[in-house]
């Protein structure tokens, strides 16, 4: 006997010492006494925790190695049985949980969770390229009846092309209504072909139509505010 054996070897080898007793000491080839096989059944198939010790055919059974080696082979059977039908409940369940999955993947993207519209590459903006002729409050010049600047109520993408000479680098744009920033949105300016501008991404499809203020800063830098007109189709 190994010095380190484990309490289950230990259990299955006085098991296996115990059934092979029994297959062998008990012969009685003309089956004297013996139980019909489905009484063997349902006692192979007993919950373990139901007590055998009182039943009679149990008795039977560990005194006669034929009855033993057919209750052995209904018991190995019934546990392949209920080793099999867990392995299928387990299928069954991932299975059921890749469904569940596929189907909260589907919702993100349809937007069921969200309560606004989605702000996604989806969306077809369209492209408007917006020209801020100077960094300075025009209103304040008094009188100046420049017409606003009108962007479509939908989602945009919008080129802000900044006054000559404005540096590149991190710019922030914002839609005001009654000084509150409703759209905020930020874009990385660059030169082309001698002008400065960047682009940003909103939707405005949610905004009500009409007049705003449209404010455009260099970060750090202060803002510019310029009329805006959104307006429905
Ligand atoms: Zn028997």
């Amino acid at each position: 006997m190994p010095p380190e054996e484990s309490p289950e070897a230990k259990f299955d080898r006085l098991k296996k010492q115990l059934q092979d007793s029994i297959l062998r000491d008990y012969p009685n080839p003309e089956r004297k006494g013996c139980p019909d096989d489905a009484v063997l059944k349902e006692l192979a198939e007993r919950p373990l925790d139901q007590a055998v010790e009182d039943d009679p055919h149990w008795h039977h059974v560990t005194h006669c190695s034929e009855c033993y080696r057919e209750f052995l082979t209904f018991n190995n059977a019934f546990r392949r049985e209920v080793k099999a039908k867990r392995a299928r409940a387990g299928w069954t369940l991932a299975a059921g949980l890749v469904v569940v999955a596929l189907g909260l993947i589907f919702a993100v993207r349809q937007g069921w969770f969200s309560s606004q519209r989605p702000q996604n590459a989806e969306l077809a903006y369209v492209k408007q390229t917006v020209d801020i002729p100077s960094m300075t409050r025009s209103a304040e010049a008094g009188g100046d009846s420049k017409p606003p600047i009108v962007i479509p109520r939908k989602p945009v993408d919008l080129t802000l092309q900044l006054p000559i000479a404005s540096p590149v680098g991190p710019y922030e744009f914002q839609l005001l209504r009654e000084k509150q920033p409703v759209v905020s949105a930020s874009g990385t300016a660059v030169l082309q072909n001698g002008t400065t501008s960047f682009s940003v991404r909103v939707d405005l499809s949610n905004l009500a139509p009409g007049m705003y203020e449209m404010s455009v800063r260099k970060v750090g830098w202060d803002w510019g505010y310029y009329p805006v007109e959104v307006r429905a189709d």
